[in-house]
Order: C-alpha cells, then structure tokens, then sequence
C-alpha cells in the first residue's frame, strides 16, 4: 500500500456528501452503537499508523484496485429503505473526520431521522466541533497518556497526536456528548503505570464509560509487522481492579 501523508488538520473546505469517499459500509450490527441498531459508514483514509491498526487498508485516501468503494448515492438510498428496520448510523475508518465531506453526509443522514454514531481517534478537532450538534454517541480511541506526546507517539507513529486529542476529548464533554473512551494495549507499548496513568486522567476529565481492548493479531499481516501475543498476566489483575473502580462502567475485551 502506497504510503500516502494526510494533514492531520486540512485547511480543505468542507465538500458534499457526495464526495465522501467510502470503503465499505456494514448494512446493520448490534455492536458498533451501544443500545442501537445501527448501519456502519467506513471512511477512507487516517493521519496515523497505529502499531496495532486492525484496518490497514482503510488508511490510505487513495483508492486501490479492488476497493470496494460505495457511493453516496447508494448510501442515501439504502438508508432510505432502511427506515424502520435501523435506529442510527456509525461514521467510522480509518478515520472519519478527515473526509471533509462528512459534515454534509452526516447533517444529511440527521435529517432522515437517524442517530448518528462516530468512531473517532479525536485528531480532527476543528472538524469535531462543525458535527457536534449531531452526535448522539462518540466512541473515543485513546491510544496512550493523555500528558504523555512521547508515548501517544510511539503507538499512532505521528508527532502532537495528544494535545489533539485532548482538545476533542474536552470539547465533547462540554457538549455532553455520550462517550466510550477505549484503548488498545499492548505490553511493549503500555506499561501497566501508562494504563493507570491513562485512566485516572480519564476519569479526573469526568469519563463514566472505559474499555480496555488487549492488542489482538490482526488478520492477514504478514509475521514481521505483527507484535508478540499478549499473555494472560496482562495486565495484572490489580490494575483491572483498579480500572473498574474508577469509572461507572467498565469493559474489558480480551479477545
Ligand atoms: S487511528 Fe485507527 S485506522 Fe488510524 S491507524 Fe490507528 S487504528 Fe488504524
């Protein structure tokens, strides 16, 4: 896959919805939007490259032979027959907010009377902010401390990923939008401390709702870009204890 540098904050102007380049699109799951019944919208195309990335081929905003691109055309009619049977509409990625037309797709699929979800790493703030009076439920990827650059480095593999998220991380409480935080660990990449460092800024911020998601191998990379399996003593049964206590809830994904 080509290598392809996206700005992490485009000065592009907002496109239309048909515009918004789509890699594929989950015609209904129960999974994606807690309580919700819910189609999922993949957007091409993300600023990092998590050491772990589940979605490799979602990263690029290149299309590539043998992508399964979707048009808003076909969304827009599938969602119109979907009425009914779906209560909302997951944006995910790669990484949503880089598409500058989603704002417009996102108004647009709000006015057919669906709730909007979104899955984001929270690197797009300014455009977080032009969608929020939309959002009804954010999950919210967390990759590493929030005060610590060098270790959100390590894991995205871009510089000034944290100070960003941060900003949206505060902008969505303020709006009170529904949030999961969530984080995928790795023991080469957190330390049990980084995990507890992490939540206790997340909960201080005034998080209710945290996952924890163990690395698990990406399916189809090859040997030498996959990281060690993780084993059963990480993290140490303190820390979840730990973790459980400090938020309402508390989701623990292990496999
Ligand atoms: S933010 Fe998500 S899509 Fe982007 S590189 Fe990381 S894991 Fe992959």
């Amino acid at each position: 896959m080509k290598d392809v540098f996206i700005p992490i904050e485009p000065e592009v102007k907002d496109k239309p919805a048909e515009e918004l380049l789509v890699g594929g699109v989950t015609r209904m799951t129960t999974i994606d939007f807690p309580d919700c019944l819910s189609a999922v919208v993949f957007i091409k195309g993300c600023p990092w490259k998590c050491v772990y990335c589940q979605n490799e081929d979602l990263q690029s905003r290149e299309m590539n032979e043998g992508d399964g691109y979707v048009s808003w055309e076909y969304i827009d009619h599938f969602l119109d027959r979907r009425k009914g049977l779906i209560d909302g509409v997951v944006f995910s990625g790669g990484e949503p907010c880089v598409d500058p037309a989603l704002p417009d797709a996102i108004k647009r699929v709000k006015e057919k009377g669906y709730k909007i979800g979104l899955h984001t790493g929270g690197m797009y703030p300014r455009r977080l902010r032009a969608i929020l009076p939309y959002l009804d439920w954010v999950g919210l990827d967390i990759k590493a401390p929030l005060s610590d650059e060098a270790a959100y480095e390590k894991v995205v593999r871009r510089k000034g990923a944290a100070a960003k998220v941060r900003s949206s991380l505060e902008m969505l409480l303020e709006a009170g939008v529904s949030i999961e935080t969530r984080t995928t660990v790795h023991p080469e990449y957190h330390t049990e401390e980084q995990i507890l460092q992490l939540a206790r800024e997340l909960s201080d911020a005034g998080i209710e709702t945290y996952a924890l998601q163990i690395y698990r191998q990406p399916r189809g990379l090859p040997e030498e870009h996959l990281l060690e399996r993780v084993g059963s003593d990480y993290p140490h049964e303190e820390t979840l204890k730990t973790l459980e206590s400090l938020f309402k809830k508390f989701i623990y994904r292990r496999s």
